[in-house]
């Protein structure tokens, strides 16, 4: 039986801000859209009081907000953008072409294609967000992305040097200072100075991903990737001050970031409640992080392992950390969930800074039709058939043409028909 121990505002219950979001992210696109680049111009100024002579960065200027960045930081985000690059190269391998003979004479195959442009938006309103930029460009790259244009925004005014240096190093080929809807719409629809691209990735709060939204059908998307959401699974072998570390570590992001604790011990419960309390007294982020936890903070008892799998399954969290005594039962049998991370020495963290697994998940239930961002989403399995022989053409297009006939396609039809005339040398049998 399942029990509230903490209430928050469940992900389906943000319709309201949502409807607000939807329209002002139209008229943005809207503007973009009649404005061009003089749009981008006066949308930046108003939300971000950013208007440089030129949002491009050139390679000169580049080069030197990167002698700026300590070189500790450098060598750090080179780590991880060798563990970024290696896992997606390793996925990369996996994807093979296929081509089978399915009838005598009868050759159907697929290509894995990669987009020819993409824009990667790396998020930056509250936080740098330097591990977007391996997320997002690198595993473009690794896809074999011809095009890969990155805009990031400015944070208060300043140029985000870190940032700036982890685009540049996961190879981006233009980098823009520009943020949010703005940003999504130059990219997006193009202006005279910005070339629209094929498609749009990477996360960015709920503007962002709306305008993505939006812009789906016009260009590709990757998947819808909003505020972050963690859930976070543990039973009577976890301890509350992991679990509450865990749950905070992930409210910081933002003011709408829901963090859930799944329990089936009603103790860890009551213990993880006080001392989320208790850590908030301290951490650095608690402006944040208090809010989300009061407004969208959960914690729910239920009895039995199973019944945490089928919470979790209809959460369908972003984040999942599993921190109880077999956590990989929840691999075998958790169906809906953007990233696993399984056991009490792995963390949300890793999985966003470093350890290699992209960090560009699905929030708002989308686990339950999409993994996240990889870079077999940079890519379009396209198929092809040949027929190698005048009887399969023969024999393929007696069948072909009864099924059009059964849908009133005679156009159709005659294509089918026309080659059993030529290479059956005789009328379809009805
Ligand atoms: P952001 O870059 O996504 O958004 C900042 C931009 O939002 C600003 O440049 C500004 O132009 C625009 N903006 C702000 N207020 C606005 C308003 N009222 N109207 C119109 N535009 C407005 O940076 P952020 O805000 O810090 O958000 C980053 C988000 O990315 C967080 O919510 C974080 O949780 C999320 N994220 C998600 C994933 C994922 O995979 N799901 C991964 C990393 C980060």
């Amino acid at each position: 039986m399942k029990r509230i121990i903490k209430e928050g505002i469940a992900l389906f219950e943000v319709e309201s801000n949502d409807k607000k979001v939807r329209e002002i992210v139209e008229n943005v696109l809207e503007e973009v859209k009649n404005g061009g680049d003089a749009a981008v111009r006066s949308l930046s100024e108003k939300f971000d009081k950013w208007s440089p002579a030129s949002f491009l960065l050139s390679k000169e200027t580049i080069e030197e907000i990167i002698s700026g960045v300590p070189e500790q930081v450098l060598e750090d985000i080179r780590f991880a953008q060798t563990q970024v690059r290696n896992f997606a190269q390793h996925q990369k391998n996996s994807m093979h072409d296929i081509e089978v003979e399915t009838l005598p004479g009868v050759f159907l195959g697929h290509r894995n294609v990669p987009v020819n442009s993409v824009g990667c938006y790396i998020p930056g309103g509250r936080y740098p967000m330097v591990a977007s930029a391996h997320m997002s460009v690198l595993t473009a790259k690794v896809a074999g992305v011809k095009r890969v244009i990155a805009c990031t925004p400015p944070i208060n005014g300043q140029i985000p040097a870190a940032t700036v240096a982890a685009m540049y190093m996961a190879g981006a080929d233009e980098i823009y200072l520009l943020g949010g809807i703005q940003a999504i719409a130059a990219m997006g629809i193009g202006t005279e100075t910005i070339e629209s691209v094929d498609m749009i990735v990477g996360p960015g709060n709920s503007y962002v991903a709306e305008a993505k939204r939006q812009l789906f059908g016009k260009i590709g998307i990757d998947l819808l990737a909003g505020p972050t959401e963690t859930l976070v699974i543990a039973d009577e072998t976890s301890d509350a001050e992991i679990c509450a570390v865990d749950l905070l570590g992930q409210a910081e992001h933002g003011p709408t970031s829901p963090s859930i604790l799944l329990t089936n011990s009603e103790k860890l419960a009551y213990e993880t409640l006080a001392e989320v309390e208790r850590q908030l007294k301290t951490l650095p982020t608690a402006d944040v992080a208090s809010i989300s936890w009061r407004d969208y903070g959960q914690i729910i008892l239920v009895d039995t392992i199973d019944e945490m799998v089928a919470e979790a399954d209809r959460i369908a969290s972003e984040h999942v950390q599993v921190m109880t005594a077999d956590p990989r039962y929840f691999l075998k049998h958790m169906t809906n969930f953007g990233a696993l991370f399984l056991g009490k020495y792995t963390n949300v963290a890793y999985g966003d800074k470093v350890i290699g697994t992209n960090h560009t998940l699905p929030t708002k239930h989308g686990a339950k039709y999409t993994g996240g961002l990889w870079v077999g989403k940079f890519m379009k399995t396209c198929s092809y058939q040949e027929i190698r022989t005048p009887e399969a053409s023969a024999m393929i297009g007696e069948y072909c043409s009864r099924l059009c006939a059964i849908e009133n396609f005679w156009g159709h039809k005659e294509q089918a028909d026309i080659r059993v005339r030529r290479y059956g040398a005789k009328e379809v049998s009805q």
